[in-house]
């Protein structure tokens, strides 16, 4: 099966000079310029608010046409990096080289990756305006969406893929379980109409929620389907894109998200050959819909749970929640609630068990509650 034999030779693709969250236009340009000319044509696009350069990285010379955008939240990594490692892939397939083979007949791929290169300087959600651009799909007013809307339209894809991450709080369902890669076939319209084009987002989804559950089983989730007015997905699906959302969430243990990286990879690559193969043809929109909603705000990083607090000379019992705060240059730990969290679940958690804590309170920084009561912090 082509999922695995991605997943199992990963390491012969992934781009080794990307290996965290954080990163710049600068480490990214020698990586687009630099690729192989007889396989990428490069373009520059266009340039941000602050002119830093957006290319476009086209392959392929197939009659589907496939657009695949990362970052337009500069803080929304993972798929860039996913985008290098699928670029390697293009370049030198080794054992899948019939599959890719496959994959750039039938196809013809553009990615636009690090769409918001000004937010990505600063691990910053907006752009330099101070704007979403995720809202902006319908007044245009940042250079960064304009462009992608711009590109839109001369390409008319039959495919869109809008690659996100998500905070790593939403669980699948209301589990335990966090949703380490959410989907969404974003609605065209608030009445969230089907016609042939969504249900095609809905298929191709389907099929790689089912790849995915080889790796992550119960850790796949599906978004709320409310027509966003302003927003990308929803108003390329409206011009007749069938419009992937692709949602990178958290995962214990994997703070820099190599590993669903990892999946990622694995899964627009899947896609694609799906794509050129016409298998997700099989799945139906119920398949789709089985994929669990996700729930927001389910999980902490940390939770203490039966703790005696002590403020002002009184004492209550409490559970403490943890949650990390990502700045420009790192992480930070910070209390996020105090309270009844048992229908709450974290990364990691630990039982007080009316163990006193001093003077706590929301916002604090956690790292010595972290250090005291967690061996090894680095597990979330
Ligand atoms: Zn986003």
């Amino acid at each position: 099966m082509f999922a695995k034999q991605l997943f199992n030779t990963y390491e012969n693709f992934k781009e080794l000079k990307l290996l965290n969250r954080r990163f710049k236009h600068k480490d990214i340009l020698s990586l687009i310029v630099n690729r192989n000319p007889d396989i990428f044509k490069i373009t520059e696009i266009g340039k941000s608010f602050e002119d830093r350069e957006i290319f476009m990285l086209k392959t392929g010379t197939g009659k589907r046409k496939v657009l695949l955008w990362s970052q337009m939240h500069g803080n929304e990594s993972t798929a860039t990096q996913a985008f290098f490692d699928i670029f390697k892939f293009f370049e030198n397939p080794g054992i899948l080289h019939k599959e890719a083979t496959e994959i750039i007949n039938s196809c013809t791929l553009y990615f636009i990756p690090m769409l918001n290169p000004d937010g990505a300087e600063l691990f910053q959600r907006r752009n330099a305006q101070d704007i979403d651009i995720n809202r902006d799909a319908l007044k245009l007013q940042t250079p960064e969406g304009n462009l992608l809307m711009q590109y839109r339209d001369i390409i008319h894809p039959e495919f869109g893929f809008n690659l996100h991450d998500q905070d790593i709080w939403y669980s699948a369902g209301k589990t335990k379980f966090p949703a380490t890669i959410s989907f969404l076939a974003p609605a065209y319209d608030t009445e969230k109409c089907m016609n042939e084009n969504r249900k095609k987002s809905m298929q191709l989804i389907a099929e790689m929620t089912e790849v995915l559950q080889n790796f992550i089983p119960n850790q796949i989730g599906r978004y709320s389907d409310d027509f966003m007015e302003t927003a990308f997905g929803d108003n390329i699906q409206k011009r007749g894109t069938s419009t992937i959302l692709i949602e990178s969430g958290g995962f214990p243990g994997d703070i820099e998200k190599q590993f669903v990286r990892k999946l990622s990879f694995t899964a627009i690559l899947s896609a694609l050959y799906s794509v050129s193969k016409n298998n997700f043809e099989k799945k139906s929109v119920s398949d789709y819909e089985s994929v669990p909603l996700n729930k927001k705000n389910n999980l902490f990083d940390f939770i203490l749970r039966d703790a005696v607090i002590t403020r002002n000379g009184k004492t209550y019992t409490a559970d403490i929640g943890i949650r990390s705060r990502s700045l420009a240059d790192k992480d930070i730990y910070e209390v996020f609630d105090i309270g009844d969290l048992s229908q709450n679940f974290a990364y990691s958690e630990i039982n007080l068990n009316r163990e006193q804590i001093n003077d706590i309170s929301i916002g604090q920084n956690a790292d010595y509650l972290i250090e005291k009561h967690f061996n090894n912090p680095n597990l979330i």
